[in-house]
C-alpha cells in the first residue's frame, strides 16, 4: 500500500452538485493503493491485482470538495465512484414548504435517483403520492379514489390527477411487476410529482402572502 500526493494542481471538469453543472475542479490531492488475491487456493498463477486512485477535487465555482474513486483490475479501469454521490436530480428548493415527513421521504428518493436505483426511487414515488393524498383528504380505499378525492377537492385540476395516476401506475409496475424504468422514465415520474407537490403545498401560500401584501383597489366615488 501507497500514497502519494502531487503538487502540481492539475484541473479537470467534473459534475458539481452545488453549482449544478460541470465545472472545472483542482485536484488538491492524489493518493492510490493497490491489493492482490489469489482467486484459486491451489494455483500460484491466479493472482490478480486491484488497484485505486483517490482524488480530492475542488470545484473552482463554489470551492466545495468532494472525493473521487478510481477502481482498477489488473490495469483495466472498471469503475468510478464519488463522494457524496452525484445528484442527478436536484432537490427542488422549496422543499422547505413540505411536512417534515413528506421532505424526508422525498431527500431519500432522490438520493435513491442519485445512486441509479430507479426501481427504489420509482416505488418511493408511489409512496409520496400516497403521502399526499393521506395527508391532504384522508385515508382512501384505492388510489383511484384518492386521485379522485384529491381532485374533487379542488386541489389539483384534472389533467393533473391524470398525470399522477400515471406516477402511481408506474410505482404499482415497479413495486409488484418487476418493471425497472429507465433514469428518463424516473425523471417523468419526479417531475409530475413535483408539479403536484408544488401546486398542494407551496402556491397556496404564495398566493396568500401575495394578497396580504398587495394594494387594496381604491373605491371609485361618483360626484
Ligand atoms: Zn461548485
Amino acid at each position: 500500500m501507497k500514497t502519494e500526493n502531487n503538487e502540481a494542481l492539475v484541473e479537470k471538469l467534473s459534475w458539481c452538485n452545488n453549482c449544478g453543472h460541470k465545472t472545472k475542479h483542482i485536484i488538491q490531492h492524489t493518493g492510490s493503493w493497490s491489493e492482490s488475491f489469489l482467486s484459486n487456493e491451489s494455483d500460484p498463477r491466479s493472482w490478480y491485482k486491484f488497484d485505486y486512485v483517490w482524488k480530492v477535487l475542488q470545484c473552482k465555482g463554489c470551492d466545495a470538495y468532494k472525493v473521487e474513486e478510481l477502481e482498477f483490475l489488473d490495469n483495466q479501469e472498471f469503475g468510478v465512484t464519488q463522494y457524496p454521490a452525484s445528484i442527478a436530480r436536484q432537490l427542488p428548493d422549496w422543499i422547505g414548504g413540505l411536512p417534515q415527513d413528506l421532505g424526508d421521504l422525498m431527500r431519500e428518493v432522490y438520493s435513491a435517483i442519485s445512486h441509479h436505483s430507479n426501481r427504489l426511487a420509482a416505488m418511493g414515488l408511489r409512496a409520496m403520492a400516497d403521502f399526499v393524498i393521506r395527508d391532504r383528504v384522508g385515508e382512501q380505499s384505492s388510489f383511484r379514489k384518492g386521485l379522485e378525492a384529491i381532485e374533487g377537492a379542488g386541489l389539483i385540476g384534472r389533467k393533473q390527477s391524470e398525470y399522477f395516476a400515471s406516477v402511481v401506475e408506474a410505482g404499482h409496475a415497479a413495486n409488484h411487476r418487476g418493471w425497472n424504468p429507465k433514469k428518463s422514465e424516473v425523471n417523468h415520474m419526479a417531475e409530475i410529482t413535483e408539479n403536484v407537490l408544488h401546486t398542494t403545498y407551496i402556491l397556496g401560500k404564495h398566493s396568500e402572502s401575495l394578497q396580504a401584501t398587495t394594494p387594496k383597489r381604491k373605491k371609485m366615488t361618483r360626484k
